[in-house]
């Protein structure tokens, strides 16, 4: 199971099926320059596989010292349910030197 809570985006948790970077190495462009954001699909899939692992009300959050999973964080959430993509795209990412 991958751990989402290792590295400074939990979506670094899974490869890129874009740019096939391997777990905790950030997204790069055809001609090797860092990306400002990990690709899309990437987002999917951390999604899709820590649904998976955690369950669909399951979120996860900085919080401050490092990333926590709230297996129940959405439980008292029953509005529209968000794309597959925005848990992880709607993450902050803090301290991240893009170097
Ligand atoms: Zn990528």
């Amino acid at each position: 199971m991958p751990d989402f809570t290792a590295h400074r985006h939990p979506a670094l948790a899974v490869p890129c099926p874009d740019c096939h970077r391997a777990p905790g190495l950030w997204c790069r462009t055809p001609h090797g320059q860092m990306r400002n954001h990990l690709h899309r699909a990437r987002q999917a899939e951390a999604d899709r596989q820590f649904i998976e692992a955690h369950g669909p009300d399951a979120i996860i959050f900085h919080d401050g010292a490092g990333w926590s999973i709230n297996p129940r964080g959405r439980a008292g959430m029953r509005m529209q349910r968000e794309s597959a993509a925005a848990r992880f795209t709607a993450l902050s990412m803090p301290n991240i030197k893009q170097s």
